[in-house]
């Protein structure tokens, strides 16, 4: 690998400038949006591939994890999209609802037109542009080439904190100990074609005979929706998804997994299942974490901490895939715990806000806030966050909780005590 640098300076075209750039359509990135929006402001979300939806839908991964507090702009996707599992009351637990991600792919696209959010799809971040210590907006790759867009908050959703790093916001990633994250997952699905299905193992792949040779050591699949799919949770690969070399070694060593995996199920199960979709890429369990204003801890978690700016509530367990690839799972029930304003947070630069999987949690305490649900919440809470920041000019650290939660309430997220 080459290590010297090129120094990179040129003029970049400015294509739009809105109050609120939100960079990353995932689960944080379109409720970031839409609760800016909301709150009357110009808001642009830019999106690295042709959907949103982010792991939920790119990474094929169809089932909302229960949580606790169905409630915002989750609540309102649940009961647009999945209105069968539309628990009566915000604290409802139980649901986790399985759910069609060409469907949530197509809702999602007409739900942030609805909302006025400009969406700006094949759009990659390439830099934070700072003033000083605030980030005043992005220069992002578009079909174009090089493009600006200007904002007065950015929110950064990539999962990866993508924009903060570049704006030097010191980040952390994996366990304490060694630094090694969850490890990637390519979902597929199978179909029940009703007769027994050519079976077709490439030479590359392995043929396993027992469910302990398996890269999860278990079965991990679901029957869906009653239409004869089979969606499959079964590869791993060891690696952390924003390191160059990890994510070019997981995306071939995972396709292998999955036509091993694909053949082992014919064989042993599902003889009459064809290999019907595999996820557009690698599933990204854990990668980079801002360190911010509050980290959220193990302790937080297990002692079912409250706090006084709390915007997202959830009683997900700690779910950690072994980060050395093994076939082991930690998972630990939780009664519920919120996570702070402060998390999203960073501590020394202004113009930001980063909402998803990347705020600043240690690699416990992501393990169960990772989900789309908690992300969708966060999102929420970062739109209105920044818009509130635009209205009473001052950064996003400085708000005022008290309206923050009062905006969020009338935007309808109720929390559960
Ligand atoms: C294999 C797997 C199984 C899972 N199972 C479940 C489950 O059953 N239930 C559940 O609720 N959760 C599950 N999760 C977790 C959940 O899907 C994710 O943690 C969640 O989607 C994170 O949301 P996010 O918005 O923070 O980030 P992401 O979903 O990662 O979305 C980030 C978005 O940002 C975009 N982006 C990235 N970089 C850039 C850039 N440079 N420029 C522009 N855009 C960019 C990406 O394309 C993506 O759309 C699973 C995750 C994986 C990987």
């Amino acid at each position: 690998m080459a290590n010297h640098e090129i120094v990179m300076q040129r003029a970049v075209p400015v294509h739009d400038a809105a109050d609120v750039i939100v960079v990353g359509g995932g689960p944080a990135g379109t409720a970031a949006a839409i609760g800016a929006a909301r709150c009357g402001r110009k808001t642009v979300l830019l999106e690295h591939t042709g959907q949103l939806g982010g792991m939920g839908t790119l990474g094929n991964v169809s089932v909302f994890m229960g949580v606790g507090n169905v409630t915002g702009i989750y609540r309102e996707i649940i009961s647009e999209f999945l209105p069968n599992s539309l628990p009566g009351s915000h604290h409802e637990s139980a649901i986790a609802p399985q759910y069609s991600p060409f469907e949530l792919r197509h809702y999602l696209n007409g739900k942030l037109e609805k909302e006025g959010v400009q969406v700006y799809y094949h759009v990659s971040f390439v830099s934070a542009i700072m003033e000083q210590s605030r980030v005043t907006g992005v220069i992002a790759n578009t079909r174009e080439g090089l493009r600006a867009f200007e904002g007065r908050v950015v929110i950064d959703c990539t999962g990866d904190a993508r924009v903060a790093v570049d704006a030097g916001v010191p980040t952390r990633s994996g366990r304490d100990e060694d630094g090694l994250t969850q490890p990637m997952t390519l979902m597929f699905m199978m179909q029940d074609t009703g007769k027994p299905v050519r079976q077709y193992l490439p030479e590359d792949c392995d043929r396993y005979e027992k469910v302990e040779q398996l890269p999860q050591g278990r079965n991990l699949h679901w029957s869906m929706m009653d239409n004869g799919t089979l969606l499959v949770n079964m590869t791993r690969v060891k690696g952390n998804g924003a390191r160059i070399e990890d994510i070019n070694y997981a995306e071939k060593e995972a396709l292998r997994q999955v036509f091993s995996v694909v053949n082992y199920l014919q064989r042993t199960s599902h003889p009459n299942h064809i290999l019907s979709h595999v996820a557009g890429q690698v599933g990204v369990r854990e990668t980079n974490q801002i360190i911010g204003r509050y980290t959220l801890t193990e302790e937080d978690l297990t002692s079912g901490r409250r706090f006084a700016d709390v915007v997202a509530q959830t009683n997900y367990e700690i779910d950690i895939h072994s980060p050395t690839g093994d076939a082991n799972t930690d998972e630990r029930k939780l009664d519920g715990y919120d996570i702070p304003y402060r998390c999203m947070l960073p501590a020394d630069v202004n113009g930001l806000i980063v909402a998803g999987r990347s705020i600043s949690a240690t690699h416990v305490a992501m393990s169960s806030m990772r989900v789309q649900a908690t992300c969708y919440a966060l999102g929420q809470a970062a739109g209105i966050a920044a818009a509130i920041a635009i209205e009473t000019d001052v950064p996003p650290a400085d708000i005022s909780i008290a309206q923050l939660h009062s905006l969020m309430a009338r935007q309808g997220v109720l929390f559960a005590r």
